[in-house]
């Protein structure tokens, strides 16, 4: 299993290709050799932990096909149980040591949470709150400052927090976790996909 620099190499170069639109066109990476070969086994270089948004799927964002990345999509890209179980799962039994919390620029679950604490709404199912009331500790302080005068700047700074959150979250949220980092070079970074110029921008927790 590469490494966790290596895999972060080659989540850049595949958003390059993305953003360039110099796509693999041969369609090897999903074609039916590739499937036969990974029936029997997988080897996902990356796990990605990234927002449900039907605008940011991460194998199309980093060009990459079957068999590449364990992907685990939830609204908001936030840290729960599962999500922390599932991130377990995949560096245990596969190796991987590249763990990516992608969020992205206007993020609905951000901006229903930015709602909430503005105009609190009795409304909301209680699923849809537990997922505002993850997102709601990263941001309700933003809210306290000078940016509540500048909406943009709010959202924009409300996503970078909620990410950084999370990946925060992730890096303390188990024993197991904690090992594989500290013991097996395992590596959480946060990144922010930009919906406008397709970009991703790593931005928390990457090495020097
Ligand atoms: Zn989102």
């Amino acid at each position: 299993m590469e490494s966790a620099s290596e895999a972060l190499g080659r989540l850049r170069e595949g958003n390059r290709q993305f953003v360039s639109e110099v796509w693999r066109r041969d369609g090897a990476q999903s074609n039916q050799a590739r499937r036969a070969e990974v029936a029997a086994s997988q080897e996902p270089f990356a796990i990605i932990l990234g927002c449900s948004d039907s605008r940011v799927p991460a194998e199309i964002v980093f060009d990459q096909g079957l068999g590449d990345l364990f992907v685990i999509r939830v609204a908001g890209n936030i840290v729960a149980p599962s999500q922390i179980g599932s991130v377990e799962f995949a560096a245990t039994q596969f190796g991987t040591r590249l763990v990516v919390i992608l969020g992205h620029s206007q993020c609905g679950a951000i901006l229903a949470t930015l709602d909430e604490l503005r105009q609190p709404s009795e409304s909301r199912s209680h699923t849809i709150r537990s997922i505002v009331e993850r997102i709601r500790p990263s941001v309700e302080p933003l809210l306290a400052t000078e940016l509540a005068n500048d909406p943009e700047a709010l959202v924009e700074q409300s996503v970078r927090a909620n990410i950084r959150a999370s990946a925060s979250q992730l890096r303390h949220g188990s024993d197991i976790v904690e090992e594989l980092i500290e013991k097996d070079g395992l590596l959480i970074v946060g990144a922010e996909y930009s919906l406008e110029t397709g970009k991703v921008e790593f931005f928390d927790g990457v090495p020097e």
